[in-house]
């Protein structure tokens, strides 16, 4: 039959099992929303990048079809000017052929800056394609993974929780609280051995007399200095030598 202070060394060593566990899922949970918001916001991005590009091509496009109907005028109106006769008509002609010549040219000088500005648009949505299907892969093969583990995790946690109620219900009730007690107050150690006669918990000396009560593991004993459980072991006494 186990003492109480060795159950209580086994319920300790569940808890810790299980803090770590339940650490482990909330990492895990962290994690894979991490990675979906990463993709998320990528995705948001590319939508951005999209917009802009298809700003800037019905710019390209209307520059284009402005320009071609400005060239197809001066075309049509040079035709003409070889026709014309008079003097007057033939100075009107030519204006306005000086007019559509200024007017081609402006709309040319800004379409060279449009269809730079596509190609810019267009190498960055590339870019944020590119690092978005590398997001999108990331997440798919890692939350895959993670979900595996979280699905394993919680099965072991919800089994170790069963075990330790079981456990739990073997200690004497105020006996148990305070180990709670301890356990939270103390960062989730609250039964330390003793080895050599010095608390593995704060690494004071336990006076001899309380050394030789902690032996005989009848009763539970506390550290003079740090308040938690002490618990010895032959075994653990032997190795530390
Ligand atoms: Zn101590």
């Amino acid at each position: 039959m186990a003492t109480q202070i060795e159950v209580l060394a086994t319920l300790q060593l569940m808890d810790q099992s299980l803090y770590t566990k339940t650490r482990a899922v909330a990492e895990g949970e962290g994690r894979v929303a991490a990675l979906e918001e990463a993709v998320r916001g990528q995705t948001a991005a590319a939508g951005t990048a999209r917009g802009e590009l298809a700003v800037l091509s019905a710019r390209q496009r209307d520059l284009e079809g402005r320009l071609a109907a400005a060239e197809a005028k001066m075309k049509d109106r040079r035709m003409r000017i070889t026709r014309i006769r008079n003097d007057k008509d033939l100075g009107v002609a030519k204006r306005e052929v000086e007019l559509l010549k200024e007017e081609t040219g402006t709309l040319e000088t800004e379409l060279v800056l449009v269809m730079e500005q596509v190609e810019g648009a267009t190498t960055k949505v590339q870019g944020i394609d590119a690092e978005l299907a590398r997001l999108t892969e990331e997440h798919e093969r890692e939350a895959s993974e993670l979900r595996d583990t979280l699905a394993r995790l919680s099965t072991e946690i919800e089994r170790e929780r069963a075990t330790r109620s079981q456990l739990a219900q073997t200690i004497d009730d105020d006996l148990r609280r305070k180990y709670e007690m301890i356990l939270s107050r103390r960062g989730g150690l609250a039964v330390v051995e003793v080895r050599s006669g010095i608390c593995q918990g704060c690494r004071m000396r336990v006076p001899p007399q309380l050394f030789n009560q902690i032996q005989r593991n009848e009763e539970v004993i506390l550290c003079p200095s740090c308040q938690r459980m002490l618990f010895w072991r032959a075994e653990g006494e032997e190795a530390s030598g």
